[in-house]
């Protein structure tokens, strides 16, 4: 058997804020091990890469980076026209990455191992035919996993679709109502997405194994559901304090589109501890105009400090209401992108109003921050669900029959979770669950343990 320093991993990854993140985080993982790490993704993101912002160099982390054309022109409206975009993916850039694969090889330099992001099933196919295993990083909630896995191969557990009341049952899991489930399974919902689930879980017999970024301890019933099915093996939570240990490495570690405000973390300074209401959608979410007013009115009022990330907005065209920025400039801070992950490690931080993606999810949860979960759509549904009734560390934040959104209803929310008998038992369980992330990630914990399982089968694989 070899050692780990001849292993070389290569990682393909879509270049979305939420994709990225937790691939190189997992990359950095192997690397700390030992292994040699390639993350290939498209083109877009060398633009991203090369401004200045990102710090990242091939030299300090290991982590070698390299990129592949979707098939698209550099003008092509990306955001606008997702399914275009996942088509061309799927026909040319599948090529262009087999291509580069090819280049990549020599004779003593192979791949022992591609690890892919699961929104790209077609990559499995480009492993098998290069005869290389293939692992997947699952990138959401287990639970979400094996929502999908039960939906293409068992679909009678799943009542009609087009009833979004409708109560749907499954192991495990809490019940769930049809429109609770990922939004990419609902009829309303554009076929292309649908498709590429279709194709993941068609794949899955070709995929030797599922790495999830989630802990047993946190999803351990669902894990253990899926063992007898294509079992899922948690490897995270995949968050940087866990990877890198030092916090200046963190930051060198980002590859961020948006520049983060570090001010914001000497702002927490001066502020007392668990005071600060933190609020952000993450990299996708735009909120409209009443949810914006909403939000705001409701901070305004509130009796506490705020800090709101406000990023540049790419589709809609929202305003904070007039008269807000004067009239709570004493107790409130807005940036248009923070180091999240530090905000929420920051001990004057009390609650995090979160769109619930799943990195901002796993990112609270270490770091023993109670929740407002106002999802929007796809795994964030659920995930809001996981906090709520399972995790039991934060509170739902609701829209009204009409969809709108009422700042009295944001206030609410905000005092659930911060004063009051309520707010003292998410905050106790949110610490418990912080402690068990700490010890599934460190030496010999559950996490650990399975990436070092994990790291032997690929050397068990390739000598
Ligand atoms: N994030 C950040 N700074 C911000 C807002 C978000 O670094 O100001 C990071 C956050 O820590 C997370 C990622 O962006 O790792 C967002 O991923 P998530 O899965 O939560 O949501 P998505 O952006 O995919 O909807």
């Amino acid at each position: 058997m070899g050692s780990e320093e001849q292993v070389r991993v290569l990682m393909v990854t879509f270049s979305y804020q939420g994709h990225l993140n937790p691939i190189l985080r997992l990359a950095k993982l192997l690397v700390s091990k030992g292994l040699h790490v390639t993350i290939a993704t498209t083109e877009v993101a060398r633009k991203q890469m090369l401004k200045p912002k990102t710090s990242i160099t091939q030299d300090t982390t290991r982590v070698h980076f390299e990129f592949f054309s979707d098939g698209l022109t550099d003008d092509f409206d990306r955001q606008k026209y997702v399914s275009s975009l996942l088509e061309s993916l799927e026909a040319a850039g599948s090529k262009n990455l087999s291509n580069l694969i090819t280049n990549l090889t020599t004779e003593d330099k192979k791949f022992s191992c591609i690890i892919t992001n699961p929104f790209m099933p077609w990559v499995v196919d480009v492993a098998a035919e290069h005869n290389i295993p293939c692992a997947v990083l699952w990138i959401q909630a287990c639970a979400v996993y094996s929502i999908y896995y039960r939906y293409f191969n068992q679909p009678q557990l799943f009542p009609s679709l087009e009833n979004p009341n409708e109560a749907v049952e499954l192991p495990t899991l809490p019940v769930l109502l049809v429109k609770e489930l990922p939004s990419f399974i609902l009829p309303s919902n554009p076929i292309h997405f649908n498709k590429l689930m279709i194709k993941f879980v068609q794949n899955l017999g070709k995929v030797k194994w599922i790495l999830g970024n989630s802990f047993n301890e946190l999803e351990e019933d669902i894990v253990a559901s899926l063992a007898s099915l294509k079992p899922i093996i948690p490897i995270g939570p995949l968050v940087s304090q866990f990877v890198l240990g030092k916090e200046e490495t963190v930051t060198a570690a980002s590859l961020d589109k948006w520049r983060a405000e570090d001010s914001c973390i000497e702002w927490l300074d001066e502020r007392p501890p668990l005071s600060v209401i933190y609020i952000s959608f993450g990299s996708i979410t735009e909120l409209s105009q009443n949810q914006m007013d909403s939000i705001a009115a409701a901070l305004k009022n509130a009796n506490r400090p705020f800090l709101w990330v406000i990023r540049p907005q790419e589709k809609k065209s929202t305003e904070l209401p007039s008269g807000f920025l004067e009239a709570t400039k004493d107790k409130g801070l807005i940036v248009k992108w923070c180091s999240q992950e530090k905000v929420l490690m920051h001990p004057a931080v009390a609650c995090f109003l979160t769109h619930c993606g799943w990195n901002s999810t796993l990112e609270t949860v270490v770091a023993g921050v109670p929740a407002i979960a106002y999802p929007e759509w796809t795994d964030q549904l659920v995930d809001a669900k996981l906090l709520v009734d399972v995790f039991k560390t934060g509170v739902r934040m609701k829209n009204e029959e009409d969809g709108t959104l009422t700042a009295e209803e944001v206030q609410r929310c905000i005092l659930e979770v911060t004063e009051g008998p309520k707010a003292t038992e998410l905050k106790k369980r949110a610490m418990a669950l912080k402690d068990a992330a700490r010890k599934a990630a460190e030496n010999g914990g559950s996490s650990d343990q399975n990436v070092n399982l994990f790291i032997n089968e690929i050397l068990g694989t390739c000598f």
